[in-house]
């Protein structure tokens, strides 16, 4: 399996109903930023310079809540800033699923080890930790010593657990695909579960512009990345995969990735902001969607990234024959939990206690475990 089963048997549920009711634009992930801020300062990453003004404010957990259930996506990934800075992000992330969502989180990973006892394993939780390289390229990237050490620390920690671990790498210009493979492969004896990748994307909060690449790049670096990558269990549909290799062209959908951070409802995307609103409505209503995309827009002339265009297929614009079978084929031909030492990710259910309680800490990391029990904070 490439994901979870229930969470593939939900989104497709929750597809043919929004078609059945004939839904002209649903969503399908809405990006969650309950804060901002920050503990790194990422070359790639716009958002600490765009929200500086509000760098310090917060959504409460009733306010994040109410949003996934206005939007209703089935999908929610909360990012940020630093999601796991965010104080109650055990109790956000407990009663988004306890409002029948699915949770990718966001995270470079260092405060894992600190705060995985807040969470509990389920097949509906996935930590995805960003690494861009190995340690070296990495720690260069988010521009910090240490960063990578300690992310793999929290994915080992995770994956010991009984979490849903992937791991999500933004492709530059300057990228080396063979140190990708290369970190896939140790990923994998991790027992890492998959792979998100996606090019990065130059906008005006961005301070370092060269770093990105045009659409002819994009296309060239990822037909050189999916011919190494794809033996590793990519979480990048194959569809999205045919359209950054050139191979197939896509609208941007980019109302089926909705925004929410401590401004309201950013629109048009996750990368451009013209406008927050009030209400997901009001965005999806007064947002010009015709005025954006490549084509349309400067901004948008070499954007090929996931939340524009990855649910394209998805959401029934430009469909082609056979695209059905494609994504379901793909699903099935996934192989979660790496090649490694699977003792980890082959626990029963994944590591879902089914108590309804806390993970305990895991008792094979002792050197994680203080001696009352509990993880030791770093
Ligand atoms: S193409 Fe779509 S996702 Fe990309 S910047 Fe433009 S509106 Fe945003």
């Amino acid at each position: 399996m490439r994901f979870p089963l229930k969470m593939t048997a939900n989104l497709a549920r929750y597809v043919a109903s929004q078609r059945l009711r004939g839904s002209e634009k649903f969503p399908m992930v809405l990006m969650l930023e309950p804060l901002h801020a920050c503990n790194l300062t990422c070359t790639g990453c716009g958002r600490i310079r765009e929200y500086k003004s509000t760098i310090s404010e917060m959504l409460t957990v009733e306010q994040c809540v109410a949003a996934s259930d206005e939007c209703g996506a089935p999908v929610v990934s909360i990012c940020g800033g630093e999601p796991m800075i965010y104080p109650e992000i055990g109790r956000l992330t407990r009663e988004i699923l306890a409002h029948g969502r699915h949770i990718i989180l966001c995270t470079n990973g260092m405060f894992i080890r600190k705060r995985l006892h807040e969470f509990k394993p389920t097949s509906s939780f996935f930590f995805n930790v960003h690494l861009d390289g190995l340690e070296r390229t990495h720690d260069l990237c988010v521009e910090k010593d240490g960063v990578f050490r300690e992310a793999i620390e929290g994915i080992k920690a995770a994956k010991a657990a009984g979490f849903f671990v992937s791991s999500n790498t933004t492709v530059y210009k300057e990228t080396d695909v063979n140190e990708i493979a290369e970190l896939y492969a140790y990923l994998d004896t991790l027992g890492v579960d998959g792979y998100m990748l996606s090019p990065a994307y130059s906008y005006s909060a961005v301070q370092t512009q060269d770093v990105f690449m045009s659409r002819a790049d994009i296309r060239e670096k990822f037909r050189e990345a999916v011919a190494l990558l794809d033996k590793h269990n990519l979480m990048v549909s194959p569809i999205y995969l045919d359209f950054l290799r050139g191979e197939r062209e896509l609208d941007c959908t980019a109302w089926g990735t909705p925004t929410f951070n401590p401004r309201g409802w950013k629109g048009p995307c996750y990368v451009i902001t013209d406008n927050h609103y009030n209400s997901y409505r009001e965005m999806i209503d007064k947002t010009p969607w015709e005025k954006y995309g490549p084509g349309n827009d400067p901004r948008c002339a070499d954007c090929m990234m996931h939340v524009g265009f990855e649910t394209t297929p998805v959401l029934g614009v430009k469909r082609q024959l056979g695209d059905a079978w494609t994504m379901l084929k793909w699903q099935f031909s996934g192989r979660m939990g790496g090649n490694g030492n699977k003792d980890a990710g082959n626990r029963p259910t994944n590591g879902h206690t089914g108590s309804g309680t806390l993970m305990p800490p895991p008792p094979q990391n002792a050197e994680l475990v203080t001696s009352d029990g509990r993880l030791r904070v770093l």
